[in-house]
């Protein structure tokens, strides 16, 4: 018995092992991604549910490493969180994503307002300087503030209330739009909802994509016609995102949702055929 627990002993520290190396050799292959840049950016529509048209994009990174090949940002972003290479990528990020708009809101003028939604992470939003750095973009790129929003979530904003809502109220004062991404499956920050300065809520896609299948359905649609009054009440327009199907088209449309996002309009496209979507005035 004692030379088994030897070796499953051994076999565990092994194991760790391989994980410790794996974990430094991603980080070493995602500095040098984002030297080779090796970095892109895919953009999935947001689809006004009254008019059936694209209102807007969410930026998302795609990493595709000579190395690895294609890693998705699941895979990614926590070590890029961890490690802070988080900062530099989110600032390229902004960066790419606010040139994009900038180059469809001069091909597409007659799309108003056509918005840009750029996901912020939890270390980005603590840099000191954040707000100097997205005015700096602004600036350079020559676009006005209400063209990007920025999507935080919940869990960001409870660490320090008073602090988090003293960034967004900063943001705010550079024009930018507000969503809080995810919204119900993070640390509920229900008292203190009404005291953010956000322009948006996003239902998480585990509420959406469980509103028709399953026992639960019916629950399911109840708690997301409760976020969307929630959201309404507070003036806040909603984004459901993971929408799959026709059925939850209908029943988003019937709780008054804004706005919607998923694999039933889009999946996250290239800025070449985002462009062909813009081009051909898609309507679903
Ligand atoms: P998220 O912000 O909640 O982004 C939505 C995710 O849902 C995206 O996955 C998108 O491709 C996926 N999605 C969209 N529609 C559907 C649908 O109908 N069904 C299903 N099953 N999924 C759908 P993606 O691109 O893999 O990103 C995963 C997460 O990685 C994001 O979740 C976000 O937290 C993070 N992420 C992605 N891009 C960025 C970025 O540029 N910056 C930061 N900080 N985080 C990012
Ligand atoms: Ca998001
Ligand atoms: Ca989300
Ligand atoms: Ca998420």
């Amino acid at each position: 018995a004692k030379e088994l627990g030897t070796a499953r002993h051994e076999v565990f520290v092994e194991g760790m092992d391989t994980q410790a190396v794996e974990r430094w050799q991603l980080e070493t292959d995602l500095r040098a991604g984002l030297q080779n840049q090796e970095f892109q950016l895919y953009y999935q529509p947001i689809i006004s549910l009254k008019t059936g048209k694209i209102a807007g994009f969410e930026a998302l990174v795609r990493w595709v490493s000579n190395k690895r090949g294609f890693v998705s940002p699941g895979d990614f972003i926590p070590l890029a969180e961890e490690t802070g290479l988080i900062v530099p990528l989110g600032q390229w990020i902004l960066q790419e994503a606010c040139q994009q708009i900038q180059r469809w809101h001069e091909q597409f003028p007659e799309i108003v307002p056509l918005i840009m939604s750029v996901n912020l992470s939890g270390r980005q939003f603590t840099q000191p300087d954040l707000v100097k750095q997205i005015q700096k973009i602004l600036d350079e790129v020559n676009i006005e503030g209400d063209r990007l929003k920025l999507e935080i979530t919940e869990s960001m904003m409870m660490n320090d209330v008073e602090t988090a809502i003293d960034l967004l109220r900063r943001l705010k004062g550079l024009g930018l739009r507000l969503s809080i991404d995810d919204f119900g499956t993070g640390y509920s920050s229900l008292s203190y909802l009404h005291r953010f300065p956000v322009d948006t809520l996003k239902v998480d896609r585990s509420f959406v994509g469980r509103m028709e299948e399953g026992s639960d359905s019916e629950k399911y649609i109840q708690i997301v016609r409760t976020i969307i009054s929630l959201g309404h009440n507070l003036d806040l327009d909603v984004i459901a995102e993971g929408i799959e199907t026709e059925a939850q088209v209908r029943v988003l449309e019937s709780l008054n949702c804004e706005y919607g996002q998923g694999y039933y309009f889009s999946k996250p496209l290239s800025a070449k055929d985002a462009e062909e979507l813009l081009n051909q005035d898609k309507e679903w």
